[in-house]
């Protein structure tokens, strides 16, 4: 029997059928090299706030030997209070991914397809796959953005919903409010899901659109523009009959999603607004510099409204540089897909770091002439 077929049919044989044939999402790696450079996962590049800290160690001290709040209820109303919400509109889970992967159960098995565009989070095809959702990938234009008059024109004939995220993944290119409420006009009776991971970094975030939207489920998450992709915090903020839609999900799968650490350091994140900016800023400031930097060296750099770059360079393949890169302890991200196979998504670091890729990508290129 070849390997392909045994596999799928999970061997040594315990494996349910479906598991065989799944492919599963494959995160950026996290080795344990000397002074890496580490630019792959779209990290904060600064610590979170002091309080944050604080908040855990106390939360640490007092309680563990008791369950947490299985409704999230102090994190949910810091969340509302944030955005001006109930917190009957407000999901929190363990890290958006999670909370996405309850958004495509609870909503998107239906018996039309589900519409994403083909450049977006390679996870939303993970999950369509586990859950046997059926996906009809809308292919963004030339410029890597998304056509949303397409995406809309095809939403109107039937789908199971819309899943894309804003700014795009792995491109950064942030799309307009005006486009997604094209979306959500296209589609009133399925579920509209805007990621906004990376919103916080220059996008226009699609949360006052809650008011008059019920088929609109916003995600965000602490991972990135909080700088607290260790703790695994994510929510969804919509329509309250949405959110009872995740709870019920939740609620057959684990009650208990955010440990008392996690809930206890994500409230204290969302009290320290200047601390939020202040990062926030250095990141879009960084964000603004290595841009100029990289076109310097010859890079066509995407616009990006995120924490990261994706750019290609006419004269240099994308997968050798990463290697080169590497090589020199500085790592990027590279994904071996069509379409982009020429680019590399690099995260915004600190400026000294971003000051040595922009050094060894110098060394690299100057070596190649
Ligand atoms: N959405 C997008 C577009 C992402 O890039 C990521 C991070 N890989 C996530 C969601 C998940 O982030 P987290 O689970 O850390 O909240």
């Amino acid at each position: 029997m070849s390997e392909a077929v045994s596999a799928s049919r999970g061997v040594p044989g315990f494996w349910s059928p479906r598991i065989g044939a799944l492919e599963p999402y494959v995160p950026g790696e996290q080795p344990r090299i000397a002074k890496l450079v580490k630019l792959n996962t779209n990290e904060n590049p600064y610590p979170p706030s002091p309080r944050v800290i604080d908040a855990v160690q106390a939360a640490a001290a007092n309680g563990l030997e008791r369950y947490p709040d299985p409704e999230s209820v102090t994190l949910r109303e810091a969340i509302a209070a944030r955005y001006g919400l109930a917190s009957a509109q407000v999901f929190a889970g363990n890290g958006s991914d999670e909370v996405l992967a309850h958004a495509f159960f609870a909503f998107f098995q239906q018996a039309e397809p589900l519409l994403m565009p083909d450049i977006s989070y390679s996870f939303y095809r993970v999950y369509a796959q586990l859950y046997g959702i059926d996906c009809e990938l809308q292919p963004v234009d030339q410029g890597l953005r998304i056509d949303a008059d397409a995406l809309a024109a095809r939403a109107a004939a039937g789908c199971a919903g819309i899943v894309l995220a804003n700014p795009n993944a792995p491109t950064g290119i942030g799309m307009p409010l005006a486009c997604i409420e094209k979306l959500l006009d296209a589609c009133p009776r399925r579920v509209v899901l805007v990621d906004e991971a990376y919103v916080d970094f220059g996008g226009e975030s699609a949360m006052p659109l809650i008011a008059r939207y019920p088929n609109l489920l916003v995600v965000q998450t602490l991972s990135k523009s909080r700088s607290l992709a260790g703790l695994r915090v994510g929510f969804a903020c919509g329509h309250a009959h949405l959110i009872e839609g995740l709870q019920r999900v939740k609620n057959s799968f684990n009650s208990y999603p955010l440990d008392r650490l996690a809930t206890a350091g994500a409230i204290a994140a969302f009290e320290d607004e200047a601390w939020f900016i202040k990062t926030r800023d250095a990141v879009i400031d960084t964000r603004e510099g290595l841009t100029l930097q990289l076109e310097d060296l010859g890079f066509e750099v995407l616009p990006s409204q995120a924490n990261f770059v994706f750019v290609r360079h006419a004269a240099h393949d994308a997968a050798r540089l990463a290697a080169s890169l590497r090589e020199r302890a500085v790592l990027v991200r590279h994904f071996n897909q069509p379409r982009i196979a020429q680019y590399l998504r690099i995260s915004i670091g600190t400026r000294d770091q971003c000051a040595a890729l922009v050094d060894a990508l110098g060394d690299i290129l100057g070596a190649a002439q």
